[in-house]
């Protein structure tokens, strides 16, 4: 299954909007992505300034559009996620295919419309790689998100968050060596989510991946470094991670909109360029609908499986779009007693280090819709008895509150519930019932 693939399905579906006014890969796009961020359709850019190919963005800018890559529906989608993680699956590598068409003997990655998308950012920078390595044994593969700097025609700064790549960056720097990657760029989006999901060291998410496409994935081996890339993938930059040469890199905007300090990064020396014939780039707005879902998704499921140990039902979890679907979470549960409600609060926090807020509610409240939320909160919640404050913990390096020496943050837990102790009928919420008939004709007056 392809990005291609996807796109057709989506264009039937009409979630496909084609730009067709001539727009320069510096800040103009970014702006297109900006403006049209929140539930927003994909955005095909098919008139790209001083380039030949199209750009395409937002793919999986919707939950919707996220559960239709995966052939489930909302109730479904953490389940499907979950199963993937557990129980991966080898995925098939083939000799030949798609991104194979053409294999560029002149590297050149000015020749690629990557995207420069907020005024203070350095340099054009490719968001929606997925890069693949391997240890120099073979037994440990990865594959995981990372933002590129392009530096010049064969270089790029590639920002390593301490985890597994940088893992294997080390490994081989230990053992002298640079570390070969593939840098695949527009990949089916489960591949993505697959990619950003927080599994094991030693978990290929490719195979991953592999589940969550029906055993469908299909890899190749790169033509000039030991690593591996899909084969649908329209275009493969085939490079190596140096063990010696860094760069400062950014300044670059982060998830939550702001810009990420700068920091000493390796730099990616190119040495293979592969693509479709007519590939189409992959762009991805930072801090956008994308990066939320991408990044906040994987972790929502983490937070309901940790929820789900201590409370009888977990109804729904929303990494929330003004938390930039990274430090706040409202979680909907049914609770069996008062109290339940601060240990969900805690097992959330358990499960998402990065997590600053968290409301609980009941599972009447919509997690999606923030005035209800709000709702909740004015109604439901006693901030002396139902507020629970964590000093000097430790959270995300993103949030720009935080002690800056330190790292260290405040972290806040509102129990939204309704407490059991009091009178229901205190906390009904007034409704109307009339009959279907007198439901058709406000459904059609408001046009919905
Ligand atoms: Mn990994």
């Amino acid at each position: 299954m392809s990005l291609r693939n996807f796109l057709r399905q989506m264009e039937t579906k009409k979630q496909v909007l084609h730009v067709k006014h001539e727009l320069s890969t510096r800040f103009e796009i970014s702006y297109f992505l900006k403006s049209f961020d929140n539930e927003g359709p994909i955005l095909v850019f098919d008139s790209v300034k001083d380039y030949e190919g199209k750009v395409v963005a937002n793919v999986c800018g919707t939950r919707t559009r996220l559960c239709f890559a995966l052939n489930t529906d909302e109730n479904g989608l953490y389940g499907r996620l979950e199963d993937a993680w557990r129980a991966s699956k080898k995925t098939k590598i083939v000799a030949d295919g798609g991104v194979k068409q053409v294999v560029e003997r002149d590297i050149n990655l000015s020749k690629i419309p990557v995207l420069t998308h907020f005024e203070k950012d350095a340099a054009p920078y490719i968001t929606s790689a997925v890069v693949h390595a391997r240890s120099a044994d073979g037994n440990i593969e990865n594959v995981s998100v990372h933002r590129l700097q392009v530096l010049d025609r064969k270089h790029l700064a590639i920002r390593l968050v301490p985890r597994h790549l940088f893992k294997l960056w080390n490994m081989a720097k230990d053992a002298g060596r640079d570390l070969d990657v593939a840098i695949s760029i527009g990949v089916h989006p489960a591949v993505l989510l697959a990619a950003s999901s927080p599994v094991a060291f030693g978990v290929n998410e490719f195979d991953v991946g592999n589940v969550l496409l029906n055993n469908d994935l299909r890899l190749i081996k790169c033509e000039h470094v030991n690593a591996c890339a899909p084969v649908d993938a329209e275009l493969v930059l085939e490079g190596r991670i140096s063990a010696s040469k860094e760069v400062v890199e950014g300044p670059f905007v982060d998830i939550t909109g702001t810009y990420d300090v700068q920091r000493k990064q390796p730099v990616v020396e190119v040495v293979g360029v592969m693509h479709r014939e007519d590939y189409v780039y992959e762009a991805l707005l930072p801090s956008g609908a994308e990066h939320r879902l991408l990044m906040g998704l994987p972790h929502e499921v983490l937070i309901w499986e940790s929820v789900s140990k201590v409370v009888p039902r977990v109804h729904a979890v929303n990494l929330s779009v003004g938390g930039s679907g990274w430090l706040h979470a409202v979680i909907s549960i049914e609770k069996q007693l008062d109290g339940d409600a601060k240990n969900a609060l805690l097992a959330a926090f358990a499960a998402h280090p990065s997590l600053k807020h968290a409301v609980v509610v009941d599972s009447d409240i919509n997690v999606h819709d923030s005035v209800d939320v709000e709702w909740a909160i004015a109604t439901r919640f006693q901030a002396s008895e139902d507020l629970l404050v964590i000093q000097n913990a430790r959270g995300s390096t993103l949030d720009s509150s935080a002690n800056q020496e330190t790292g260290l943050t405040s972290k806040v837990g509102i129990d939204a519930t309704r407490p059991l102790s009091k009178p229901k009928e205190k906390f009904e919420r007034a409704k109307i019932h009339v009959d279907k008939r007198v439901e058709g004709f406000v459904r059609k007056l408001r046009g919905v």
